[in-house]
């Protein structure tokens, strides 16, 4: 097994160096550099043996080595095709890591997982590239993947806005959405020194546990969704405003179907609960479905 030291910051150069890398920015490479870090995220993810582990975006490997220090099998899916080399080298002995290139936001992450974590409890554990956190925590959701729990590292901003409680002032589009297929919790934050290089945003680990079952029960999801987005467009607005623009329903019709639900119809996007949405995508849309 490779002993080097993946947050040593001579290592890192010579690795680098060797391999004629720079990192990009444009993938969003901030590598985790505080040795403390990453087997922080890897406990607080609870890895064992029972796992096979999603990572999203390896880099050199220094979170990656803690996952597979603790889990049966990594499955790492990285998009720079320049890193491979120093992989080879950084996790050099580490048997139950494979490498799948590629866009995460492309690939089948349902066929990867079951072919490769075949038995295997599934987590994803992942330092995130922060440019596309959105909409890789939507795909790892929206497909309905069979995993146990998601633990990564976003930026802090993303880390409130996907953990906020629906009905609070932080609360967006994304809050709910989370709340629906997950259950969130923002385990720690992580200063920016901490990476190479450092980023210009303070950075937050959050926990996202999957719902064996989705929050509230909804007549049609694909519409459910579209009207939580419609009310979050114009976050300035009064929901009914927003829903009326988005989703073409005279205000009246959305006022009276906000009294129906006992909410204020004056009330904005974020004071509005899941059940809320709900209630109100059943009062506005019962007859069309
Ligand atoms: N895990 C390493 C660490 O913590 O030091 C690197 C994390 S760095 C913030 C993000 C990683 O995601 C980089 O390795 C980057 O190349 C990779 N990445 C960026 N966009 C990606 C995409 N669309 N699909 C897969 N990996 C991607």
């Amino acid at each position: 097994m490779n002993d080097n030291c993946l947050t040593d910051m001579n290592y890192i150069k010579s690795l680098c160096g060797r391999h004629n890398f720079a990192l990009s920015k444009g993938f969003g490479q901030n590598f985790i550099v505080n040795p403390g870090i990453c087997p922080k995220i890897a406990e607080a993810a609870g890895i064992d043996e029972t796992y096979g582990v999603l990572e999203i975006g390896p880099g050199i490997g220094v979170l990656t080595k803690e996952l597979a220090l603790r889990a049966k099998k990594v499955v790492a899916i990285e998009i720079d095709e320049r890193l491979p080399a120093l992989l080879a080298e950084s996790l050099d002995g580490f048997t139950n890591v494979k490498l799948i290139m590629g866009d995460v936001l492309k690939l089948d992450l349902r066929k990867i997982i079951s072919e490769e974590f075949g038995g295997l409890k599934v987590a994803v554990c992942a330092n995130l590239p922060y440019y596309i956190t959105s909409p890789i925590v939507m795909k790892l959701l929206e497909e309905k993947l069979p995993l146990e729990h998601i633990t990564v590292m976003v930026q802090k901003e993303a880390a409130q806005r996907i953990s906020a409680q629906p009905g609070t002032r932080d609360a967006g589009a994304i809050s709910l959405a989370v709340r629906y297929y997950a259950q969130p919790k923002l385990l720690f934050t992580v200063q920016a020194g901490s990476f190479f290089p450092p980023p210009k945003v303070t950075s937050a680990v959050i926990q996202l546990v999957i719902n064996r079952q989705p929050a509230v029960e909804t007549p049609n999801e694909t519409q459910f969704f579209k009207l939580i987005r419609a009310a979050f467009c114009q976050r300035r607005k009064t929901a009914q405003n927003s829903i009326s623009a988005g989703m073409g329903v005279p205000k009246a019709q959305i006022a009276a179907a906000l009294e129906q639900i006992g909410q204020n119809p004056l009330a904005r996007p974020e004071q509005l609960t899941l059940e809320d949405f709900c209630g109100l995508q059943k009062a506005l849309f019962a007859q069309k479905g």
